[in-house]
């Protein structure tokens, strides 16, 4: 039996590959120095691997920015506007050209957007969307793969290229020109591949996994035809290559029989997402081919629970023989942090593994199979300590759960009702303008934080500057003549992190980093137990704000899903469930706001889309229970008070039941870049409730003027009934500076002025 890692995080375990990237980027680097960290980069990630012991040992799995935008340049697949730019560069592998797609390019007369960016799956990584157009010619561009293998020889490390697969490349692409046909595609980005995997061979390379993670997803009968077409051309162009074929993120399903069909050596399976599919692969492999099983979860930081592992280990054992066996990562550990050693967690740490102990798991997992013990019982010891540890299990939190009834995520009217209560008491203006919730976070406010933080300064200097610019933004806004204020979360420095800091269960890593997109990290709070709230979290700022004015002020929360999907999860029970805890958590405090006298309540659910299952089956299984726990968190108020939610994108087609079942008596959405068309489906709908549908947009400096402002709202009172229209930015304002935040909404209030006065 042998141990196999799927990839392995990459930029470095101080975060090495985003500090000398921005410093290239800001011209403070060479590409010399540049080229050089990621060598040594490269080198530690291999010794690690070899260290412990692993006998696959990933290469080509690192990037300096991202591996999909590798694989573009690798195979030629470079967008139309970037053909000038290439033409002019003697050397077309020179990170100029990489870096331009990744991130635009306006110097030297030239002017092109970057490519696009998009999830990786369900993951929170981002990659760079293919794009296929007419003006491309394939060809093997740059054989990264073939240098990386090269390069990890050269220290006496064997690796196993890894490639993203030719059906999944295309597939996770975008076709620009309408006449080209995704067969047609694969036909010319064949014979790169098969380049690219001749020249592996010849260099001297025994394994390749080939990564194809679509084969996990709803696939047409077309789509699903194009993998026994590339894998035969591929088998009949290198037979004696070995070929993994990696599937992960979830179970191959309707694709399982295909998918055994492919003339490949191995197949990967991630059993961690999905253990079921165990037997029934077991049962229709081929007798030649061998398996690698994804047992030691990639996307979490959770210690493995070898019993569990076993079984399946085992089990894959004695259908198949040792020999025929791997064990694995379940997917590439580029989603978990680096190296736990480097953390302080008294209690927590003994429950956890990152990148550097995963890899270790593989080892022991293999140990242990070969019959040593000891390490069993540790593993067995720990797990018992975490599933009867008193900081995780808190019975007054399961008991509160489990007596949630059918009432509780019920206002107590219906939005009809509520709305003519609410518009009695508010006494809003017709198209009622308000801002999402964050203002400007200027260096001195990120100084503030920061400060007390550090111990700079105590809490009593830090209150006093907090409300100084609580009541600078309320005047600021009363100036405005602005409906219904914000606070502007000046005291917040992410909008998960705020609340996770402030409820029992959350923990926070001090280096706990994991890549997003390109140089840019996060720092996903871990949630390891049960999650209650210990006291008010934002009563104090939202009550302060709403005592020194008499305009409305909106207490601003962040949703469950959100939380629950912006972190690292227990894995030691549904995600359902650890978000109905957190929904619990917000409910109290949205009571608290309202006994404080807050009259409107914003909980913000920008995640909810972005946490539906990859599979169709699984999405409304998943959205009952997402919307319930927002019903939750929102239900415990008087008609009177006024519920928003806001979602920082408005493609609801999908799911504009759902969305209309969270009963929000005020949505905002994002709908300036679309010119009000994603409004369409609220208005086919008959959408009952209040929307903002976004008239700017905040993610450019840009000034909108009055009149393009008061066009868009032209066009949603064509399509939605006025008296529910309200006249907000697409998104907060926290990365945006002042000037041209205070023209841009001097600007919205006059359009909504005329509105007023039009109607
Ligand atoms: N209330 C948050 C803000 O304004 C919402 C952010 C978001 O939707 N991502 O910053
Ligand atoms: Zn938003």
């Amino acid at each position: 039996m042998q141990t196999n890692v799927l990839g392995y995080p990459r930029i470095g375990s101080n975060r090495e590959l985003k500090k000398a990237n921005e410093a290239f980027w800001a011209g403070k680097m060479s590409l010399e120095r540049l080229q050089l960290t990621a060598r040594e980069l490269r080198r530690q990630n291999w010794e690690t691997l070899q260290a412990a012991g692993i006998d696959l040992i990933p290469s080509n799995d690192f990037s300096l920015y991202d591996q999909v935008l590798d694989m573009c340049l690798m195979t030629g697949t470079v967008p139309a506007r970037f053909k000038p730019l290439m033409e002019s560069l003697a050397n077309v592998s020179s990170p100029e050209l990489y870096f331009a797609m990744a991130r635009g390019y306006q110097k030297n007369g030239y002017d092109s957007t970057a490519m696009e960016m998009t999830k990786w799956f369900d993951t929170n990584y981002h990659y760079l969307v293919p794009e296929f157009d007419a003006s491309q010619t394939y060809r093997l561009f740059y054989n990264k793969c073939l240098d990386e293998f090269k390069e990890a020889l050269s220290i006496g490390i064997h690796t196993k290229p890894v490639l993203i697969g030719p059906v999944s490349f295309l597939l996770l692409g975008k076709i620009k020109d309408e006449q080209l046909q995704i067969a047609d595609l694969l036909d010319k980005l064949l014979p790169v591949y098969i380049e690219m995997l001749q020249s592996l061979q010849q260099a001297g390379a025994t394994w390749v996994q080939i990564d194809e993670p679509t084969l996990v997803l709803d696939l047409t009968p077309i789509e699903q035809s194009l993998f026994q077409y590339a894998y035969n051309k591929i088998k009949a162009a290198v037979p004696e290559l070995k070929i993994i074929l990696a599937t992960y993120f979830g179970g191959l399903q309707d694709n399982t029989a295909l998918t055994l069909k492919l003339p490949v050596q191995a197949l990967h399976i991630d059993l961690v997402r999905a253990p079921e599919q165990l037997d029934h692969i077991l049962s229709l492999i081929p007798s030649a081919m061998q398996l690698s099983i994804g047992v030691v979860n990639g996307r979490n930081i959770w210690k493995n629970n070898y019993d569990q592992s076993l079984v399946l280990i085992k089990k894959a054992i004695a259908a198949l023989g040792e020999e025929r066996v791997f064990i694995a990562t379940s997917c590439s550990l580029l989603h978990t942090p680096y190296d736990l050693e480097l953390e302080e967690l008294p209690l927590q740490k003994n429950w956890m593994a990152f990148a550097k102990q995963k890899v270790n798991e593989l080892k022991e997992l293999k140990q242990i199979i070969a019959g040593n013990t000891s390490l069993l019982a540790l593993n067995q010891a720990a797990m018992k300590d975490r599933s009867t540890s008193s900081i995780i299990h808190k019975p007054a939190v399961k008991a509160r759960l489990a007596a949630l009834t059918d009432t509780d995520d019920q206002r107590k009217n219906t939005f009809g009702i509520r709305q003519k209560v609410q518009e009695e008491i508010l006494q809003l203006p017709l198209f009622p303008t308000t801002t999402i919730g964050s203002f400007p976070q200027t260096e001195e406010i990120r100084k503030l934080r920061a400060d007390l933080k550090k111990g700079k300064i105590d809490q009593d200097q830090y209150d006093a500057e907090i409300s100084k610019a609580i009541t600078e933004s309320v005047r600021w806004q009363e100036g405005l003549k602005i409906d219904v204020l914000v606070h502007g979360e000046f005291e917040r420095n992410d909008m998960v992190e705020y609340f996770g800091e402030q409820l029992e269960g959350f923990v926070f890593t001090k280096n706990g980093w994991v890549q997003s997109y390109g140089s840019r990290c996060v720092k996903p709070p871990v949630i390891y137990g049960d999650v209650e709230r210990i006291a008010p979290m934002t009563v104090k700022w939202s009550s302060y704000a709403q005592s020194i004015t008499n305009k409305p002020v909106k207490g601003m929360l962040t949703g469950p899903v959100t939380i629950l999907q912006w972190s690292f999860v227990r894995d030691d029970q549904p995600r359902e469930d650890t978000t109905m805890q957190i929904a619990l958590a917000i409910r109290d405090e949205v009571t608290d706001l309202e006994k404080a006298g807050i009259k409107v309540i914003q909980v913000d659910e920008p995640a909810i889309r972005e946490g539906l299952p990859l599979r169709h089956a699984d999405w409304q299984q998943y959205l009952n229970w997402a919307v319930k726990a927002f019903r939750i968190a929102v239900s415990s108020v008087e008609d009177a008070t006024q519920i928003h939610t806001h979602m920082c994108y408005a493609e609801f087609n999908d799911i504009i039941n759902n969305i209309a079942a969270m009963d929000a008596d005020v949505i905002t959405i994002e709908t300036s870049r679309s010119q009000m068309e994603l409004l369409e489906v609220f208005s086919v709908f008959k959408y009952p409730y209040e929307i903002g549908p976004g008239v700017y947009d905040i993610h450019s400096p840009r000034v909108p003027t009055v009149q393009e402002m008061t066009e868009l709202l032209e066009k949603a009172v064509q399509l939605l009934p006025a008296r529910n229209i309200w006249v907000n930015p697409d998104c907060g304002l926290k990365t945006r500076k002042w000037p041209e935040t205070e023209q841009a909404l001097r600007n919205m209030v006059a359009a909504a002025q005329n509105m007023r006065i039009a109607i």
